[in-house]
């Protein structure tokens, strides 16, 4: 089973990822995610890949296309959320599945108005420690500035200020929107309208997922 999620930056793919890959016993490949923990450890990788995060551009393609490479098993089901995000990835993507005999099942658009996607950021924060995802509109820490799940400092990410926040969606129309023609064309692309709450949009992807036979 392979699911890959689709969407601007703060359409939501992240908590739905989470929630989903729990529910399904789905392996979650978040590729920002590994990107900033290979760069808090300071790794080869990490120090390849911070200067595109810090600016809001993309880590090239054949970076992030043999660091997925590296973690898909044969039998493998997994949840991509954030990648790929241009087309040669969506390409490099099929030849890793076709090298390992499997193939996408479902793509799940999320599609969001730019406006309230750069609201959705600008108001994210994070836990530094373990990533846990926070609001200054909709759901702060119990303790000012503080993970209510591990006590780390709560930040916000870097590449949510304004400026790169808009940068990155600049990136999303010109290289990732595409993609959605592309998984149209192979007629894998459902479309869910991400401006609702969580367990809404929980719900439909949910009801897509088991139409494609995964079970809970
Ligand atoms: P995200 O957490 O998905 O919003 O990703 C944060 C940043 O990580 C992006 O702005 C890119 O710099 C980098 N990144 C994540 N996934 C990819 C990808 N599939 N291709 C290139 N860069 C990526």
């Amino acid at each position: 089973m392979i699911c890959i999620l689709l969407g601007s930056p703060g359409s939501g793919k992240g908590t739905q990822a989470k929630r989903l890959s729990a529910k399904y016993g789905l392996q979650h490949i978040a590729t920002g995610d590994i990107f900033r923990a290979e760069i808090a450890k300071q790794t080869e990788l990490g120090k390849k890949a911070q200067e595109y995060l810090k600016s809001g551009k993309l880590v090239p393609d054949k970076v992030v296309v043999e660091m997925v490479a590296g973690m898909i098993r044969p039998s493998g089901k997994y949840l991509l959320d954030g990648f790929p995000r241009t087309l040669d990835q969506a390409q490099g993507l099929t030849q890793i599945l076709q090298g390992a005999g499997a193939a996408v099942d479902l793509v799940v658009y999320l599609r969001l108005a730019q406006s309230e996607a750069l609201r959705r950021m600008t108001s994210r924060r994070v836990c530094s420690t373990c990533g846990e995802v926070y609001n200054t509109v909709y759901r702060q820490p119990k303790q000012n500035g503080i993970c209510d799940l591990d006590g780390g400092k709560v930040v916000q990410r870097e590449d949510d200020q304004d400026a790169t926040a808009q940068k990155r969606l600049m990136v999303f129309e010109d290289l990732t929107q595409p993609l959605v023609a592309y998984y149209r064309g192979d007629q894998l692309l459902q479309e869910v309208d991400a401006n609702q709450t969580p367990d809404a949009v929980e719900a439909e992807l949910a009801k897509l997922i088991d139409a494609v036979g995964a079970k809970p």
